[in-house]
């Protein structure tokens, strides 16, 4: 079996083969490790081998992982779950981004929870496929949530995310990618200090770095297939 180092170089080799042939320069796209349900001595075995970005989807265990891994000063923490107003003042407290956001009363409660010292780096989630049931909100709505957000002291808007519908052709990921580069392109045009677009898991990296992807967001290839148990994390937000 891979190790988790084996498997970081590997997800490295797949980000610099995806930039090459999008004639893109290999640090343009950020990997994100995402260590949701995976345990505290896989993330330490993912730095070891020089990972120092991590993701997490659920608030409780996010932050236990954060708090028991204080030692490791110069890991960047990313919020990637969705987001219930009970539980900002932790994520606001403890991650240094959140990706996730997709309503103003949200943007507002982190602004007003997170410290005047440090700014928290926030995405705002999009539904591109304007999926029911799917967290994000819609293209249109985009600017003005953006304009809202870029006033906020405490938060730094720095872009988008997405997870696109997983019922598409590859051709119909492709264009659900592409007008993501083009919301972003538009952003950037209005805020200057957007450099992040998040999109690409495990199974449409290439897609995703093609379509102009800045962070690709991979769990299952860096720690392997998630065991779901009865009431584990995957359950709770
Ligand atoms: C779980 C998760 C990922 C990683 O997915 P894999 O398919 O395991 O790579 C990426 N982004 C988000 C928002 C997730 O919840």
């Amino acid at each position: 079996m891979e190790t988790i180092a084996e498997r970081i170089k590997s997800a490295l080799e797949r980000i610099n083969n995806a930039t090459n042939l999008a004639h893109r320069a290999t640090d343009s796209v950020k990997l994100l490790a995402v260590s949701k349900t995976k345990p505290v001595s896989d993330i330490v075995l993912a730095y070891e081998a020089g990972q120092r970005m991590f993701g997490e989807n659920y608030v409780q265990e996010g932050v236990e992982k954060i708090q028991s891994l204080q030692e490791f000063s110069d890991i960047e923490w990313h919020y990637i779950g969705p987001l219930q107003s009970n539980k900002s003042k932790l994520v606001a407290e403890n991650f240094d981004w959140v990706q996730t956001i997709d309503r103003l009363k949200i943007a507002k409660r982190l602004n007003a929870q997170r410290s005047p010292h440090k700014k928290l780096n926030v995405l705002i989630q999009v539904n591109i496929n304007q999926e029911q049931n799917k967290s994000g909100i819609a293209p249109l709505e985009l600017v003005s949530l953006a304009e809202e957000i870029n006033k906020m002291p405490n938060l730094t808007l720095r872009g988008l995310m997405t997870i696109p519908s997983a019922h598409q052709s590859e051709r119909e990921l492709s264009a659900s990618f592409a007008t993501m580069n083009d919301l972003f392109n538009q952003l950037k045009d209005r805020h200057s200090q957007i450099d992040t677009l998040s999109m690409g898991m495990s199974n449409d990296v290439e897609a995703a770095i093609i379509g102009g992807s800045t962070m690709v967001r991979i769990g299952t290839g860096i720690f392997g297939e998630r065991v779901p148990v009865k009431n584990s994390a995957e359950k709770q937000q």
